[in-house]
């Protein structure tokens, strides 16, 4: 009988009745900068236009434990249909994270983003901190980041919660004072055993979703993005899990599964973003390492409209919905050319060498890609 449009601006009007905030995409919400989330799909996109995006993100320190790992799965000549190198997100905390296999990882195209200095027990600290001893994890931990890499700190936008226990409005309020970009604390629970497919939202009108950790925030906080960590469900299982970790496969069968099991749901479903969340103790079982390098070197060879790209990366599409038929010509997903600051004194000096590692890299690039157009002009 009423057009959505219509039916939208009579919602409207009946929330500012009410004095109620209801956040109305393209009425009282519009991107880029301000998103409901929920399931629908950014731009009104049909989900065979939306490039399935992937995002794996690793919590904890950095060091030479993970470090090796990290560069076979993501750096090893591995690039998405677009031509440019994979990418994942690194929330780090301070102790045992090695700096220079940081910015090794930044300066090949990772994100690092901030996960405390202390990443202290109980895990209820993350719930009562004051603002100020909040405000020191958060600041601070950027700050080593930045100093410690020589990663400019306006790259360095995203936080989670350790132990993923949000402070509620005391959190956001330092995350929006302090410029961030992003928050990955809040969780997303599974439906009747099946993965929820949502989307980000900014939090101009708070959390609008189940508060399945409290405290949740009930402010405002404009332009301010929430990706939450969703849970995965787990095959034949009645509960799935928020980390990977949890999930707990018994062998390179079953946590293959574990990964196609979700794909196959959002690349079929609406292309909501996906996210395999986890710490890379979970990769150094050798199953779990053997079927997630399975999982991506499946994925890269078979799917030319699937991206395993960073939450930045991620937030760029957001706020820039663009459809697969124009992606090798969006913006936000250009490959990455990190020049990295001047090294400040007190970083050792062989760290230089990763710097220039990576350009040696690049320019190693260029005769795999020779080789790939030779290969495929001999097909044609
Ligand atoms: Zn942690």
């Amino acid at each position: 009988m009423f057009s959505p449009d219509i039916l939208q601006n009579i919602l409207l009007i009946c929330v500012l009745m009410v004095g109620a905030e209801i956040c109305l995409q393209d009425n009282n919400c519009r991107l880029p900068n301000c998103y409901c989330g929920g399931r629908d799909t950014p731009g009104n996109l049909l989900s065979s236009e939306i490039p399935q995006i992937i995002v794996f993100s690793f919590d904890d320190a950095v060091n030479s434990e993970n470090y090796q790992m990290y560069e076979k799965l993501f750096l090893n000549n591995r690039f998405n249909p677009n031509g440019c190198p994979i990418s994942m997100t690194m929330f780090v905390s301070h102790n045992y994270t090695e700096y220079n296999l940081v910015r090794d990882l930044y300066s090949k195209g990772m994100e690092v983003a901030v996960h405390s200095v202390t990443h202290r027990t109980p895990t209820d600290f993350w719930k009562e901190a004051s603002t100020e001893e909040l405000r020191y994890e958060i600041v601070q931990q950027r700050k080593n980041l930045a100093q410690k890499t020589g990663i400019p700190i306006q790259n360095i936008t995203g936080w989670r919660s350790p132990f993923l226990q949000s402070a509620g409005d005391k959190l956001y309020s330092i995350l929006q004072e302090e410029n961030f970009q992003y928050d990955s604390t809040m969780t997303v629970a599974t439906e009747n055993g099946f993965s929820s497919k949502f989307w980000p939202n900014t939090l101009d009108f708070g959390w609008q979703l189940d508060c399945n950790v409290r405290p949740c925030p009930k402010g405002s906080y404009p332009g301010l993005w929430e990706v939450p960590v969703m849970m995965l469900e787990k095959p034949f299982a009645p509960i799935g899990c928020l980390y990977l970790d949890s999930c707990r496969p018994e062998n390179k069968e079953e946590a293959f599964q574990l990964f196609w099991v979700n794909f196959h749901s959002f690349y079929k479903g609406s292309r909501a973003p996906l996210f395999y969340t986890m710490h890379s103790s979970w990769l150094r079982e050798k199953h779990n390492y053997d079927a997630m390098n399975y999982f991506l070197l499946t994925i890269l060879h078979y799917y030319s409209d699937v991206f395993i790209i960073s939450y930045q990366q991620l937030l760029e599409w957001m706020q820039n919905p663009t459809k697969l038929v124009d992606i090798n010509n969006f913006k936000g997903w250009h490959c990455p050319k990190r020049y990295l600051n001047f090294v400040q004194p007190f970083v050792e000096s062989n760290d230089l060498n990763n710097v220039n590692n990576s350009a040696v890299n690049d320019f190693m690039r260029i005769p795999f890609l020779l080789s790939l157009l030779l290969i495929v002009l001999m097909i044609l």
